[in-house]
């Protein structure tokens, strides 16, 4: 990049915007980031004119309403580096629950008359456009995106560190929940959140999603064998981020018209 301030943009598509916030909650720190870089769009704090280009932006929530899916494919083209932060972007989120289930009867649900509404199946980022960096999270771990925004800051796409949510569990030097019993997700669920869910009590859910190359079938048997949990347990679980379908990725296996009872 040049002796230019690098200009930087972060938008939410659609979602609840608490990805935005763990950004502004790292306060003073955030503003000595902001000296070195040049803000385009940051909807949570302000809205600004937008320049031409960008070099990083920082893409959080789902892309479900076409203008969604239109707003991030202009960004791609008018952005050196497109990165997407938290578990809607990387994911498809909690909204991706609707994947799994019977889509017609969810909108039934919730509009009595519902013709010309759109009723797409729900798919994260980079299905739709390029992505350089996925930070997951729900939400995302604000110290991980400082480090990762001044290394893009400074031209560099920095790699997440590949281990399981178990390696920080374990440094912590947590009861492990899941030899109590307890269907917790952290072998197979990329590290880097520092673990705060079994740190208090609850078992990962896996909302940073799968760890690369982790042995995702032998879990899954061992959580079936050893700890006796149901086949629809596990799924319930993997889909609460939109990860059921990332887990196993070839043949992506998305289980048709699963519908959850209330
Ligand atoms: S990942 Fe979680 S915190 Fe972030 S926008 Fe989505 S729902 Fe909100
Ligand atoms: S509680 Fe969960 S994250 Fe912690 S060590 Fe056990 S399985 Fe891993
Ligand atoms: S422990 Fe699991 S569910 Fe909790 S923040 Fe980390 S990855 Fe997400």
């Amino acid at each position: 990049m040049s002796n230019k301030k690098p200009s930087i943009a972060i938008v939410s598509l659609t979602c609840c915007e608490g990805c935005q916030v763990a950004i502004l909650d790292l306060g003073e720190r955030l503003l000595e980031l902001t000296e070195k870089i040049k803000i385009g769009d940051f909807a949570l704090i302000e809205d600004r004119a937008e320049p031409e280009n960008y070099d990083v932006v920082f893409v959080e929530g789902t892309p479900i309403t076409s203008q969604n899916v239109a707003r991030v494919k202009d960004l791609r083209a008018r952005t050196k580096l497109l990165v997407t932060i938290g578990a809607c972007a990387c994911l498809g989120g909690i909204a991706e629950l609707k994947n799994y289930q019977n889509k017609e009867q969810r909108l039934r649900y919730v509009y009595k008359n519902f013709e010309g509404i759109a009723n797409p199946d729900i798919r994260p980022v980079r299905y739709y456009v390029k992505v350089d960096l996925e930070i997951p999270g729900c939400p995302i771990n604000k110290e991980e995106f400082l480090w990762a925004a001044k290394e893009l800051i400074a031209g560099v796409i920095p790699k997440i560190p590949q281990r399981p949510v178990c390696y920080e569990c374990q440094l912590k030097r947590n009861e492990c929940l899941l030899q109590k019993g307890e269907p917790c997700l952290g072998p197979m669920i990329l590290g880097g959140c520092g673990a705060p869910c079994p740190s208090s009590a609850y078992p990962c859910d896996g909302c940073r999603g799968p760890l690369k190359g982790a042995a995702i079938n032998n879990f899954n048997n061992k959580l079936k064998e050893v700890y006796g949990f149901s086949q629809q347990e596990i799924d319930l679980i993997m889909q609460r981020f939109g990860m059921l379908d990332d887990m196993y990725p070839s043949p992506p296996v998305i289980p048709k018209n699963k519908i959850i009872k209330k």
